[in-house]
This record gives C-alpha cells, sequence and structure tokens, in this order.
C-alpha cells in the first residue's frame, strides 16, 4: 500500500488490487497521471472531489484519509 499526502486528504492506494480499470485517470487526470512520478497528486483537485472518485474505483485498490479542515467537509 502506497500513501500519497496532500494537505487535505492522503490518497492510499494497491497496487495488487487495482485492476486497471482507467476509471480514476479518466476521472480527474490531474489527480491521477501514470506519466507524472508520483502518479497520484493528492493535491490536485478539492478533497472532497477526490474523494468521490476513490468511491468508485472498482477494485478498491484506491482508499483515502480525509483531513480536518474546511475543504474536506
Ligand atoms: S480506478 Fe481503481 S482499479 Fe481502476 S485504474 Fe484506478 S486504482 Fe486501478
Amino acid at each position: 500500500m502506497k500513501r500519497y499526502i496532500g494537505s487535505n486528504i492522503d490518497v492510499l492506494f494497491d497496487s495488487e488490487k487495482c485492476i486497471h480499470s482507467g476509471t480514476c485517470v479518466r476521472g480527474l487526470p490531474n489527480v491521477f497521471n501514470v506519466k507524472k512520478k508520483p502518479w497520484v497528486n493528492a493535491d490536485g483537485e478539492r478533497a472532497e472531489k477526490i474523494a468521490a472518485l476513490i468511491e468508485t474505483c472498482p477494485s478498491g485498490a484506491l482508499q483515502y484519509i480525509l483531513k480536518t479542515s474546511e475543504e474536506s467537509k
């Protein structure tokens, strides 16, 4: 499990679970971009948008931890 730290949200990724559906990279390309290193930018969108996208990950490879702030309500 990898952890990508953002200001308002941390994104957790388990590469062994990922089924490469592409849901994340299509949904929020500013956050999930396999051409970048690291491929997850947890500050690329508002935390609540990232959280909502992660809920749609079909494999459960992505998880998140919202941090307490105005943004993550
Ligand atoms: S949405 Fe989930 S399963 Fe699909 S590519 Fe992204 S991490 Fe992998």
